[in-house]
């Protein structure tokens, strides 16, 4: 039986690179016979730009061994499509298929960025239709969709709230950001020359008031700010917070990841935000999980619309066309137009769920968090247990007097078909276990997850050693996590094992 489990998963799990199934000889084309004279290569390009460096190691292989080697894995992959993803922060949800069928549109996929505009008018017309659906989703006065990820997004904003202030006479020294900030924070507002100053949150994990009253004086640019932030709490004071930054001449950046659980219920624009980003690969609909591709829109106020990145695509009469005539511009942060096909998505997404939809998705999203934290409120801890939005965070208080961490739970509930959560983060809360379920999940799979979070508790009680070493159904167990840092093997070949 030993043996039997052994062989079966060999096939699918000790997969070697494409360079290590080379054979000699194997073809992976067939091409009919040569019906024209024969002609070497020089006679046609020239002999001084044919390569001469040596081509020799390519791997050959077959259509099968070539298609096989990548199913195999793709086995061993985790999927919003396989199953539950509950990460908090990243949102990580389904992405509706009528989301890729529309990407994938030839007109969409073989337009070229260089083509003149009168050739692209409907992809300009995407462009522009994401800028506008954008500015409505948030009530801010003007968008880019230039940047290519979140962060991207940040480093943007806060150029320009650089930019803003130094047209006034003083871009001043420093950016304030919450101690439950995602690390993109600190790092977007020091690349852009501010230093960083914290605010710790109060006793209920929102921004301490009283603290940023003492902290907000003409040193300061201004404070960036994520809400709901990373506690999954709504920041309820917003309107006194923008209000406090605006009257001692800083602005307010809002990191808008967290979009989905605020689209259709409220706008940022109303709040008194400046300017924000968003993930479009987050919560407007994109595969992003191994880092790519990515959208991280941003949307500004009237006070900075002047400085947004050319160009921005604008409408005359029924034409659409870039404009670079923008004087005060930051100037272009990504070669051509942004990640276009990750608009196209954004776009579809929006349009075939309507205000409506929309709506119904946050209102899901907020639900299924709230289902979560009431089903295991009594198994583990919620340290800031206030007005849950679209994430809670548990820690691993009550497991730990068995010796049992969060990293255990994360790892035992790949055993039981879920993705680990994520972990340690925010860093305000010792040994966090980060859920966002969003509004992909049934009530069916939420119960799964919940049976799932249950019994890992209960097996921390009665036998931790067991997950203390999980996981056991991977293609690898546990690492030795301080070799696997410091001693990394990056290539791994049969004839090691
Ligand atoms: C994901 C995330 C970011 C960074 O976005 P990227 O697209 O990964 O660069 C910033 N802030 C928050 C709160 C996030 O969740």
């Amino acid at each position: 039986m030993e043996k039997i489990k052994k062989v079966s998963r060999h096939i699918t799990q000790n997969e070697p690179l494409l360079f290590e199934r080379s054979r000699p000889g194997a073809v992976g084309y067939k091409l009919p016979p040569l019906d024209v004279p024969a002609i070497e290569p020089q006679e046609v390009i020239g002999s001084k730009l044919l390569r001469n460096d040596d081509l020799e190691g390519l791997p050959e292989l077959s259509e099968p061994d070539v298609v096989r080697h990548f199913i195999r894995l793709s086995t061993w992959n985790y999927a919003t499509d396989l199953g539950m993803f509950p990460l908090g922060s990243c949102t990580m949800k389904y992405n509706p298929k009528i989301n890729e069928w529309a990407a994938r549109l030839e007109g969409f996929t073989e337009s070229h960025p260089m083509a003149p505009e009168s050739a692209v008018q409907g992809s300009l017309e995407i462009i522009y239709l994401a800028q506008e659906l954008l500015k409505e989703i948030t009530g801010m006065a003007a968008v880019t969709v230039q940047p290519a990820a979140g962060a991207h997004g940040e480093m943007t904003g806060i150029m320009m709230i650089r930019a803003h202030l130094e047209k006034q006479g003083n871009a001043r020294k420093k950016v304030l950001i919450p101690d439950s900030a995602h690390g993109t924070n600190p790092a977007s507002a020091v690349i852009c020359g501010y230093a960083v100053e914290t605010i710790p949150s109060d006793k209920r994990g929102l921004t301490d008031l009283a603290e940023l009253e003492k902290r907000m004086d003409d040193t300061v640019a201004g404070l960036m700010l994520t809400n709901p932030n990373t506690l999954g709490l709504f920041e309820e004071n917003i309107e006194q917070i923008c209000k406090l930054v605006h009257e001692r001449g800083g602005l307010v950046y809002m990191d808008g990841a967290n979009m989905n659980a605020l689209c259709g219920i409220t706008r940022p624009g109303d709040m008194g935000v400046d300017v924000l980003h968003m993930n479009l690969h987050k919560t407007m609909s994109t595969p992003h999980g191994g880092g790519g591709p990515g959208a991280g829109p941003v949307a500004v106020s009237a006070t900075l619309e002047p400085y947004l990145p050319v160009p921005l695509v604008v409408k005359q009469g029924e034409q659409f066309r870039f404009d670079y005539d923008r004087p005060d511009s930051i100037g272009r942060v990504k070669a051509f137009y942004g990640n276009f096909l990750v608009l196209v998505r954004a776009v579809c997404y929006i349009l075939s769920l309507g205000p409506d939809g929309l709506k119904l998705n946050t209102e899901a999203a907020v639900l299924n968090a709230n289902y979560l934290a009431h089903h295991l409120r009594n198994t583990y801890e919620i340290p800031y247990d206030g007005k849950i939005m679209h994430e809670v965070v548990f820690s691993d208080k009550n497991q730990l007097k068995y010796g049992v961490r969060n990293g255990d739970i994360a790892k035992r509930l790949i055993d039981y078909g879920f993705h680990p959560p994520t972990m340690s983060f925010p860093l305000i809360v010792p040994g966090a276990l980060m859920v966002e379920p969003t509004e992909s999940e049934s009530r069916q799979e939420l119960d799964l997850f919940i049976d799932a979070m249950k019994s890992i508790a209960r097996e921390a009680e009665e036998n931790p050693d067991l997950v203390k070493n999980a996981p056991y159904s991977t293609r690898i167990g546990r690492l030795d996590e301080v070799s696997a840092a410091r001693n990394p093997i990056l290539r791994w070949h049969p004839s090691q094992e």
